[in-house]
């Protein structure tokens, strides 16, 4: 299967000591936390916690959709979505108490109704089917992608799958009033009208998207920052004018479309980025290419997909941001339009992971980013397993911090021809 064959070992880069930096402009991260070899650090409490990343400046009304749906076992043992994902971006949320008060709305699921919108009667059929016996026949997996290693069966499936739906319709809806909302289940990027692709039954941004063309907006900018190109939402909007969709992908990798010279049939534009894309790429990129057009566009509306599979440390890719650099090409994005949708999408480091969408939602929500975790959140990220990722590989800040180092680096050559190539 494709996605499985990836798996490789990465050759981590030398870890950092240094925690002084200048970051875009602003001083992001601050002092020594001390001997990065400590692997929960005794001496911190949640009094004690720094500042080290300012909030947001005026953050818009922030809303936090998620659902307990997620804490059940899904895709059964050795698939790289079987780790906890966003039950610990919810668990670490709370313990911060960034979930406080009325910011957290629970998702809802979409009926059948809904999701034939974008997906075939048939296939819909099928999976309820599939879920609700346990088994598929040779065709239908054949035909539909279910009960594969790369899309299967497990209890609870068609729940789920459709809760995602439905929370990045709430979202959304959300986003029409004038909200920031954060749905990190959300980002099925790969799924099709009439198959799974990809780990996805569903194709939950195309939800999003459809909900804010209903309420009466035409002009609705995508902006995929996964590591796999977004193949599922460019085709489905492919012929519609009204969307304008960007991947940030990494080159070579499945589903290997996107290639730079791919803009649909309307409006697409994709940047394939080679293995090590570094935080300054992501900023050339983000500088040269991905906010000119935006800006070109005049969107209404923004949907993003924030894979953490894009960050060093992921087992299913090869490119090296640090969590700085996604949240900060994330908030640039946002700051184009008053209503705004920020999905997760894949990630296969749970520790990686799970720091950087809590960090996301801090920063969104606008509270501090601490420089070290309270020892309750530190255990937990401690107590976290992952299959793909060797003990020997878990780095000592994963146990201890939100923001990672920085991950700063030459701008290659060819980072500068994909920017040319797409803004020409
Ligand atoms: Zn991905």
């Amino acid at each position: 299967m494709r996605l499985l064959e990836e798996y490789t070992s990465i050759q981590y880069i030398q870890f950092s000591f240094i925690r002084e930096i200048e970051y875009y402009g602003k001083s992001l991260v601050g002092k020594p936390i001390g001997n990065q070899e400590t692997q929960i650090n005794s001496n911190v409490s949640t009094s004690r916690a720094e500042e080290v990343i300012a909030p947001l400046t005026a953050p818009s009304e922030t809303v936090f959709i998620c659902s307990d749906v997620y804490r059940k076992q899904a895709f059964g043992n050795n698939h790289p979505l079987s780790i906890k994902r966003v039950a610990g971006v919810m668990d670490l949320s709370r313990m911060l108490g960034w979930l406080d008060g009325d910011c957290y709305l629970e998702s809802p699921r979409a009926s059948e109704r809904t999701l034939r919108r974008f997906h075939h009667p048939d296939y819909i059929d099928a999976l309820i089917r599939a879920d609700s016996t346990g088994s598929v026949e040779q065709d239908v997996r054949v035909k539909y992608r279910i009960g594969t290693m790369e899309n299967p069966l497990f209890p609870g499936l068609y729940q789920r799958a459709s809760t995602a739906v439905g929370g990045s319709i709430l979202a959304a809806e959300q986003a029409l009033l004038g909200k920031t909302a954060f749905h990190p289940s959300g980002g099925t990027h790969h799924g099709r009208p009439n198959r799974a692709s990809g780990f996805c039954f569903f194709n939950d941004p195309v939800f999003a998207i459809l909900t804010l063309l209903d309420g009466g907006l035409d002009r609705i900018l995508y902006v995929d920052l996964d590591a796999h190109h977004g193949d599922g939402v460019q085709d489905a909007f492919a012929d519609d004018e009204r969307v304008f969709t960007i991947s940030v992908h990494e080159q070579k990798r499945w589903p290997y479309s996107g290639l730079v010279n791919d803009r649909a049939v309307t409006a697409a534009r994709n940047l394939p980025v080679p293995r090590g894309f570094n935080d300054s790429e992501l900023e050339y990129l983000m500088e040269h290419a991905i906010l000119p057009l935006s800006r070109g566009f005049s969107p209404q509306a923004v949907v993003l997909t924030c894979g953490t599979d894009a960050l060093d440390g992921d087992p299913l890719s090869r490119l090296k941001l640090s969590n700085l650099a996604l949240w900060r090409a994330v908030e640039r994005l946002l700051e184009l339009t008053g209503h705004n949708v920020v999905l997760g999408g894949g990630g296969y480091n749970p520790w990686t992971l799970i720091r950087c969408w809590t960090g996301l939602w801090g920063r969104l929500s606008g509270r501090v980013i601490p420089e070290c975790l309270p020892l309750a959140a530190q255990a937990y990220l401690q107590a976290l397993e992952c299959d793909l990722v060797d003990e020997e590989d878990i780095r000592a800040d994963w146990l201890t911090t939100l923001a990672d180092q920085p991950s700063p680096g030459p701008v290659r050559a060819e980072i500068k021809r994909c920017a040319d190539a797409v803004t020409a």
